[in-house]
């Protein structure tokens, strides 16, 4: 069979990106010849981190990879994948919470889009990680340095010192 270009996209919100959205960039991106890490700026409930504050602190963390890049997007994710030729969407897998909002999504986006998703599980150790526990976790002063990257310890470090991110502001 004739060997095609592969280019994927791993839509998401990243408020903010973990070391489970980055373990799944990683085993991701061997598996296409092109990976775009696409962060939603279609308004999700009380983002903490503006859209162009996510993509910075991704472009951060990929800018070593081969063959990965990072940028915004405002549209439907088909209609973004279609604008960037893209014939993947990559998401990842935790939990069976996970699989059932995956697997409609996934469903949809195939019947509406004819665009095929391929997941990643994740790794044992980030199982349990999600933005909105990271965000809780930090505005409680606790230590999430485990579970989300360097810059992104500071960059949520900052939040607390100017107030932004508080017990109550955290869903
Ligand atoms: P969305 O709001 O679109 O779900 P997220 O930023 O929360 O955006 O997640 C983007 C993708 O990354 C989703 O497929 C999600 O299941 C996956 N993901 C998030 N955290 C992890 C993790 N710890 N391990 C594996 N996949 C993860």
């Amino acid at each position: 069979m004739e060997k095609r270009f592969v280019r994927a996209i791993f839509p998401g919100s990243f408020d903010p990106v973990t070391k489970g959205h980055l373990d799944v960039i990683e085993r991701g991106r061997l598996l296409f010849d092109e990976l775009i890490v696409a962060v939603g700026r279609s308004p999700i409930k009380n983002p903490l981190f503006t859209p162009e504050e996510r993509v910075e602190m991704i472009a951060e963390l990929v800018k070593d990879m081969p063959r990965v890049s990072v940028e915004g997007f405002d549209e439907l994710t088909v209609e973004y994948a279609r604008r960037k030729q893209a014939t993947v969407i990559l998401r990842g897998l935790r939990s069976l919470t996970d699989v059932h909002y995956e697997l409609k999504l996934a469903m949809t986006n195939r019947a509406v889009a004819g665009i095929e998703t391929v997941f990643v599980m994740t790794s044992a150790e980030y199982g349990f990680t999600s933005s909105a526990l990271i965000r809780e976790i930090a505005s409680l002063g606790g230590d999430i340095s485990n579970l989300v990257p360097e810059n992104v310890v500071r960059c949520l470090r900052e939040k607390v010192t100017q107030g932004h991110l508080e017990p109550h502001s955290v869903q």
